[in-house]
């Protein structure tokens, strides 16, 4: 049907000496695929023109085409062009260079928290697999000749540079998903497509580009991409094609030899883009419950564990209002249980409890995190959310004054929150700080001698164990303490 209304076919289809398809070039009219321009981010419209009135080929690309196609509002836009990197740096005023595996420029524009990034990425040749490998498995290759040839890879077939430009058909041959690799020009509202991701897209269907395994194979982390898109498009019926979703399961180990890094990160998109509980289903569905990082092996086991699904729950909630997510809040919540084990065992043994819960976070992290570099803020940030949890029983004096004035008191708040709603503590605990965040230093005082009358706090009881807050008068303005409210505007970084 779509193909009658295809417009040019330009030139014939291409492919290398190992056989790889570059596919057919298809320029689609907005009447067909009826992508609403005025949807395009502002920022974004701006990069594009900048590059075209310099002379240059630019396309919104990738994950923005897709959701702009789905009628879904795309997080972030991405351009793609057949600039240099420095090309690019020298049209923009605020423009930088990042990346080294995978050069690409940040167009910055606005500042603060309300900043917006536009990365432009100049199209990449497409790695000969073949050709590469006998070049690298050649032992008489020197290390000059490597880093100056075309495309290197491991004898696995993994990419491991990756900044040789070349033509759009091939740049769109190395991208992942069909869905993901077609190429929208705002000015002329027509969709650059090579890999059929138009009928793909119409027909529900995610299809890896080529040859899916020998694809993983190049980059183990599409394993992951997969399960991640499969979560986000399933809602709307999307399936992985089988030649695609099959190999998953078995070709797990070979991200053994992937960064912990990057698995670290790769990790946090399936968990914080919004299809948290999704990408689990999906993840048990597919075989892939355990062993793509060890951290997530947890995450899985134990996402049907109340306190755990509250916070991916809430989580999914948030990021589909638009609200920030820490890493830390999460990860948090996901090792919460054994912070909590190890600080029943030594309070058993009676060590005070503030001692006592951070030789059970030390041990934690020790155990669950590792040293995946670059983590200190995360971990510095996990352990106040923990340590917070005792002084909030402590409800006498000055600690609930200076508490509530700590830099990451709404997160430790949420978690105190998220902790009410398993009965883990009470829930009254909970509004009693829910109030006292907001009030003004009369009333704070004033709800600081009515948990002084009510029943004896036992800050330094056994923790884990639900206990009753004192009872107290609930609220005149309750209806503002709703949990999706406490947990609100206030950005928990
Ligand atoms: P999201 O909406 O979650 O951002 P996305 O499709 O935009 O999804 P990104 O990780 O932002 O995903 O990547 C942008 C584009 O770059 C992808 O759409 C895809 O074309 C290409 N891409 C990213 N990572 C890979 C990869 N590992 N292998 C091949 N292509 C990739
Ligand atoms: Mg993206």
């Amino acid at each position: 049907m779509i193909k009658k209304f295809i417009q040019k076919i330009l030139g014939k289809p291409q492919t290398t000496a190992s056989g790889t398809y570059f596919g057919q070039r298809v320029e689609i009219p907005p009447a067909v695929h009826g992508i609403d321009v005025a949807l395009v981010d502002e920022r974004a419209l701006n990069v594009v023109r900048t590059l075209q009135d310099a002379g240059f080929e630019a396309y919104v690309v990738g994950g923005a085409v897709r959701d702009l196609l789905l009628g879904l509002r795309p997080k972030d836009f991405d351009v793609a062009t057949d600039a240099t990197p420095e090309e690019v740096k020298g049209l923009f005023r605020r423009a930088f260079i990042i990346g080294r595996r995978f050069r690409i420029v940040h167009v910055v524009y606005g500042r603060g928290r309300e900043h917006e990034v536009i990365e432009v990425s100049t199209f990449r040749a497409y790695l000969d697999n073949r050709a590469a490998e006998q070049v690298v498995g050649n032992e008489k290759t020197s290390k000059s000749e490597l880093a100056g040839m075309k495309h290197a890879v491991d004898s696995s077939g993994r990419v491991l540079r990756d900044n040789v430009w070349g033509p759009q058909d091939e740049d769109a041959t190395r991208r992942d998903f069909t869905v993901n690799a077609m190429y929208y020009d705002p000015e002329s509202q027509y969709l650059v497509d090579y890999h059929g991701g138009m009928q793909d897209a119409k027909k529900k269907i995610l299809r890896m580009i080529g040859d899916p395994v020998a694809r993983y194979r190049e980059d183990p982390v599409r394993i992951i991409r997969a399960v991640r898109f499969a979560a986000k498009l399933s809602p709307l019926g999307f399936k992985l094609e089988s030649k695609t979703g099959k190999p998953l399961a078995t070709m797990l180990k070979l991200l053994a030899d992937v960064p912990q890094s990057r698995l670290f990160d790769e990790m946090l998109k399936l968990l914080q883009t919004g299809h948290a509980l999704a990408s689990i289903a999906q993840l048990q569905e597919l075989g892939l419950h355990k062993g793509i990082y060890p951290l997530l092996d947890v995450v899985v086991e134990r996402s049907d564990t109340a306190f755990v699904k509250a916070a991916l729950v809430d989580t999914d909630r948030r990021v589909g209002e638009g609200k920030p997510v820490a890493p830390s809040f999460l990860l948090a919540c996901v090792l919460w249980a054994d912070v909590k084990a190890g600080w029943d065992l030594r309070l058993a043994k009676r060590v005070p409890p503030f001692p006592a819960l951070q030789e059970a976070i030390d041990e934690v992290f020790e155990a669950r995190i590792g040293d995946v570099s670059g983590r200190g803020k995360l971990a510095a940030d996990m352990r106040e959310i923990w340590m917070m949890q005792p002084r909030f029983e402590k409800r006498i004096g000055s600690t609930p004054f200076s508490l509530v004035e700590q830099a990451r008191f709404r997160a430790g708040f949420d978690f105190l929150r998220l902790r009410a709603e398993v009965s883990e503590v009470d829930v009254t605990l909970a509004d009693w700080w829910q109030e006292f965040s907001t009030a003004d230093d009369v009333a704070r005082e004033d709800l600081i001698q009515q948990a002084k009358s009510d029943k004896p706090n036992h800050a330094q009881a056994t923790p884990g164990k639900a206990r009753r807050a004192p009872r107290r008068r609930k609220p005149a303005n309750k209806t503002g303490g709703s949990e999706a409210e406490s947990s609100g505007d206030l950005p928990r970084d």
